[in-house]
């Protein structure tokens, strides 16, 4: 089920809700109702009926043996099956002008792009009075709940749960609407904020950069940085200012602008003459940012009696994992014994001592025993178009150990498409519907990097298609959260050379599984920062961008000083607040190192299988669906979500 989330989470949005916020008209629960009935009652509002009808609906509607509870499960899964894949189908159809090559979209083309098709789906089904029905008979569990009772739960007792998810709550469309466009807005923020390389000056005047280069903050300043490691003096000024960002002490007039020279260590501007001019600093507007997205969910929150904080929302609804559990997982990583000998390596290699921005270190690479060329000569002349892919990915299941007639069935389920934009996976919501696999062919053929990149969404469109297709339960179809279908992609994807020439990868290499920690030691800490900050921001409701921005300043400085400084230095270094997507997508970035977490705990599960027996295990562990990641996990390997793997993985690299 947590395939047609994201669609659904995009429909709720403008769901237009009858509910009053006066919850005072709820007729009172009685305390001999079941935990369906007392949900339910909970949800109904004067709009839906009189406590009598209320009374008079679950009485008549409440299952009464387990058969009868049984096929209206049936019944209401295949509702909302076919609902939300016809939803997606047309969702598809009418954004393939605009995301699909060969023709040139018109304006009706880029308009329709808003368009959600399941934007009342949440209204319709509450006013028809199945989301009564569904939450009387099929009531919702917490994540602590299914993490405990779930231990004995049967499959289909599990699919009832996940059912209970669908209408646990009912929000307002403009208490949506607003949480939209705090979004949006941060979105253009973050995708307009560009420093002019070449008008940097040193503190003696110097520039660093010679051609125009326009580099967006954070990420492209990052990839800028990594790849300076000839030239300490850039990546310093760099460093300077992106502490200039996150403490808003930038001058306004250098964002997005060449009209000034802009020395990042004095913070002096100077216009084209080479005068010295006054600049105003940005303010606080980052930190307004997300404020903004606080205030939004703030509106939320009350509406959300099972889930009342955007914290919650994130992990233990989308994650499924308490921010207590992640917390946990991660700071045992960050300060483990293995990093710091990790650190020690790095340090030896540059034969200096560590800075912060060596957190982005680019050195541990995987030498290709064949050039790029000579892959992209082969992958060329073998994937001339989509098509050619696609009819090529059959063999490539069963060069991977799945059976014959396995492989065929499930590549039956996935269409390569053209993409305009970049590469992608869309998965199948129903099963009438293919998962797609977008993928970018210039008309010269595609190269080995689109080839690798199409081999990461054949391994994402695999395990949609298993997780959905061979489920024995439409609303098990998916994964626990989105780490696990990346950890599915990342499998296939260090596997592409093997199926390419036929030679075992070193995608698993000592120096790939170094770059692999060292980049989960950077996320992980901004997403302690971020998590630490949104924590912050609850216990202080009433706080200003100022007061924000102070106490993101002070948290950035106490993880690193916890985690970072013994191996990076630099007491009180606030580099972690720098990440973009603190400011777009709050909370978002702990799906990352999850997702390699699930990997290596995969892959150590995996090691030594021949591959028929890989890719039956493969089956068996991405068929059990959306369940929570520790029972996920403990179903695939025998235990919870756990770093060992990975830690034991570094331990034998640095050897
Ligand atoms: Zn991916």
């Amino acid at each position: 089920m947590k395939h047609f989330l994201p669609l659904l989470a995009v429909a709720l949005l403008f769901t237009a809700c009858q509910m009053k916020t006066n919850t005072t008209s709820t007729p009172a629960v009685s305390s001999d109702y079941s935990r369906g009935a007392a949900q339910m009652a909970a949800l109904w509002t004067e709009a839906d009926g009189t406590a009598e009808e209320m009374a008079a609906f679950i009485e008549a509607n409440e299952c009464k043996t387990p058969k009868e509870k049984h096929a209206l499960y049936l019944q209401l899964a295949h509702i909302i099956e076919t609902i939300t894949q016809y939803a997606d189908m047309t969702y598809v159809e009418l954004l393939r002008p605009t995301t699909l090559t060969g023709t040139e979209p018109g304006i009706a083309d880029w308009m329709i792009t808003s368009y959600s098709p399941l934007a009342h789906f949440s209204d319709d089904l509450f006013t028809n009075k199945i989301a009564f029905l569904t939450v009387l008979n099929f009531p919702h569990y917490s994540l602590e709940e299914k993490d405990s009772l779930g231990v004995n739960w049967t499959r289909d007792e599990w699919a009832y749960a996940e059912l209970g998810d669908v209408f646990a709550s009912r929000v307002p469309a403009a208490a949506m609407q607003k949480v939209v466009e705090a979004n949006a807005d941060a979105e253009c923020y973050i995708a307009d904020y560009n420093i002019m390389m070449k008008h940097l000056l040193t503190a003696d005047g110097r520039r660093l950069w010679d051609e125009d280069l326009s580099l967006l903050s954070h990420w492209n300043l990052r990839d800028e940085l990594k790849s300076d490691y000839d030239n300490q003096e850039k990546q310093e000024m760099i460093y300077q200012v992106m502490q200039r960002i996150i403490k808003q002490e930038i001058p306004a007039k250098v964002i997005n602008s060449s009209e000034y020279d802009w020395c990042p260590y004095t913070n002096k501007v100077f216009a084209a003459d080479g005068q010295s001019v006054k600049a105003e600093r940005e303010k606080d507007v980052r930190y307004e940012k997300i404020l903004a997205h606080f205030h939004a969910y703030q509106e939320e929150d009350r509406y959300r009696h099972d889930m009342p904080t955007a914290i919650q929302r994130n992990f233990e609804g989308s994650m499924q994992m308490t921010a207590k559990q992640i917390e946990t997982l991660f700071t045992e990583l960050v300060s483990s014994p293995e990093l710091k000998a990790v650190g020690a390596l790095i340090r030896e290699r540059l034969g200096r001592d560590l800075r912060p921005y060596d957190i982005w270190y680019n050195g541990f690479k995987s030498r290709a025993a064949v050039s790029e060329d000579a892959l992209t000569a082969i992958t060329r002349k073998r994937y001339p178009t989509p098509a050619a892919f696609e009819a090529d990915m059959p063999r490539m299941l069963r060069e991977l150990g799945f059976q014959p007639a396995i492989a065929d069935e499930i590549c039956s389920h996935i269409a390569v498409e053209p993409a305009r934009g970049s590469g992608h996976a869309w998965p199948a919501v129903g099963r009438q519907e293919k998962a797609l696999l977008r993928t970018r062919i210039a008309p010269t053929g595609m190269d080995y990097k689109g080839y690798n990149i199409a081999v990461h969404e054949f391994g994402h469109n695999t395990e949609e298609v298993v997780s959905l297709y061979f489920n024995d339960h439409y609303m098990l179809a998916g994964i626990p959260a989105t780490g696990f279908t990346e950890a599915s992609a990342f499998l296939f994807q260090s596997r592409d050379m093997e199926l390419l020439t036929g030679q075992k990868s070193d995608a698993n290499s000592p120096e790939s599984v170094l770059d692999q920690v060292w980049g989960m030691y950077e996320i992980m800490g901004v997403s302690l920062v971020d998590m630490r900050m949104w924590q912050w921001l609850y216990a202080h409701p009433e706080a200003t961008a100022a007061e924000l921005k102070e106490a993101t300043l002070r948290i950035a400085a106490e993880v690193w000083d916890a985690y970072y400084e013994p191996i990076l230095g630099e007491k009180g270094c606030c580099l972690l607040a720098i990440y973009s997507h603190m400011v777009n997508s709050p909370m978002y970035l702990p799906n990352y190192p999850i997702g390699t977490i699930v990997r290596y705990q995969l892959e150590a599960h995996f090691a030594n299988l021949e591959p028929a027996e890989w890719a039956e295990e493969y089956m068996r562990v991405y068929r059990q669906g959306c369940l929570t990641p520790n029972a996920w996990m403990r179903g695939a390997t025998g235990s919870e979500i756990s770093i060992e793997p990975i830690l034991k993985a570094t331990r034998e690299a640095l050897q």
